[in-house]
């Protein structure tokens, strides 16, 4: 690969975090070896009539990469570009965050090629169902269960939900988490990615002694965890958020943004630009804006070797999955920016389904305080975890979450006679 170019393949990044990591604990080559591919990559081939009566065909996938500490785990993403390298390291990454929040799952990640913006009602229904049709025999609540990610929600997981249980004609409700609460679904589970991510920076904060009392945020994604993180973030640690984006552009008010009244413009007017009272920016620009607390929590590859020595925040909190390249990753490192890295960041999300999986079983269900209690706890336990791994190894803390993750998957493959 010429030096000049930075790699931004998703796949390709994830393996070589892993390479790295592996290296500082002297792994052997052959089980970095068996760590760095999936187990299994399913490709499907979705062929539905439209409401216009046109017929179309949709690709989609399901990427099962490791299977050593328990049922696999993972979201399902529609989006346009979705692609079988993005699959790959997103279930990669789904691998080394159960294993990091020590939850008994293993990782997946699923995907379809497809702009739900576009489906009707009717449409994205007859996608869910037929996406569950051709993946049944490969999910189940003690094989691999899905969950939401980009562009999917509840209502689609009740639709899978309820595909998966006429097929084998029975309840299953641990088929699947981030179902609507009515239908199994856990107490907290629509803000449990933002909470997750909001408990660790309370414990970065208290390291680097940031008072998080008008601490200034910019979130870069106004999503589903982005909104959340937002409005959790002002009204429980009093935070100040002066900047927001999505994918049309970005806002800033040094004064600061009220959460909610962003996430109403958002709704009215599908985006964040135009919101009263604030200034426009390109997403480039705010990134590099003066702050506290940054929180890539959209896509991937938003800080790069181009930008990572422009970002002047104090904590970079990765609530999107893989935004940050290696290349980055050392920039940041070497100018004393404390990275929360996505997979430890963004894991309250897979704790939660943990929960709703354990509820589902056993068909008792949790307040959502208790919920968030033993979240907290899994969260900061973590995140104390990760950040003495890095200081035991004198590295960043995303080489820290990745040996506490390699080690505790390499053990369950030990254990079971793999390796
Ligand atoms: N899609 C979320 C993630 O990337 C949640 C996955 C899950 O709950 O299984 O962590």
């Amino acid at each position: 690969m010429n030096e000049q170019v930075e790699e931004l393949d998703p796949f390709k990044i994830s393996q070589k975090q892993l390479y790295n990591a592996s290296k500082l604990i002297g792994l052997d080559e052959n089980i970095y070896k068996a760590l760095s591919e999936p187990e299994k990559i399913i490709t499907i081939k979705i062929t539905m009539k439209m409401d216009n009566g046109e017929i179309k065909t949709f690709k989609g996938f399901r990427c099962q990469y490791n299977s050593a500490r328990g049922p696999m785990k993972g979201g399902i993403r529609w989006h346009p570009d979705e692609n079988e390298s993005l699959v790959k390291a997103l279930s990669a990454w789904m691998t080394w965050k159960c294993a990091c929040v020590s939850i008994p799952l293993g990782g997946a990640k699923g995907g379809i090629i497809c702009n739900p913006k576009e489906l009707s009602e009717n449409e994205l229904q007859k996608l869910a169902r037929n996406y569950i049709r051709k993946l049944s025999g490969d999910v189940g609540p003690n094989i691999d269960v899905p969950a939401p990610d980009v562009y999917t929600n509840p209502q689609i997981m009740a639709w899978m939900m309820d595909e998966y249980e006429t097929i084998i004609g029975e309840h299953a409700p641990s088929v699947i988490t981030g179902k609507p609460v009515e239908l199994g679904g856990s107490e907290g589970r629509g803000v449990a990615t933002a909470k997750g991510g909001n408990y660790c920076i309370r414990e970065a904060a208290k390291d680097i002694g940031l008072d998080l009392k008008d601490a200034k945020v910019i979130i870069q994604g106004y999503g589903n965890a982005g909104s959340y993180a937002a409005s959790l973030l002002h009204n429980e640690y009093g935070c100040r958020i002066i900047g927001i984006s999505d994918s049309k552009g970005a806002v800033f008010n040094k004064e600061g943004i009220e959460p909610l009244k962003a996430l109403e413009h958002k709704q009215k007017t599908s985006s964040v630009v135009g919101l009263d009272g604030t200034q426009q920016l390109t997403n480039e620009e705010l990134l590099e804006l003066e702050c506290d607390v940054l929180i890539p929590a959209a896509l991937e590859n938003v800080i790069t070797k181009k930008n990572a020595g422009s970002i002047k925040a104090k904590i970079v909190a990765e609530l999107a999955n893989g935004p940050t390249t290696p290349d980055a990753d050392e920039i940041l490192y070497k100018n004393g920016v404390i990275v929360i890295p996505d997979f430890l960041c963004n894991a309250g999300g897979v704790s939660v389904s943990y929960f709703e999986m354990v509820q589902g079983y056993y068909l008792h269900f949790w307040s959502e305080k208790e919920v968030f209690a033993s979240l907290d706890k899994i969260m900061t336990k973590a995140y104390r975890d990760t950040v003495n791994k890095a200081k035991e190894y004198n590295t960043n803390n995303r080489m820290g979450a990745y040996i506490i993750a390699i080690e505790r998957v390499v053990n369950a493959m030990k254990l079971r006679g793999w390796i």
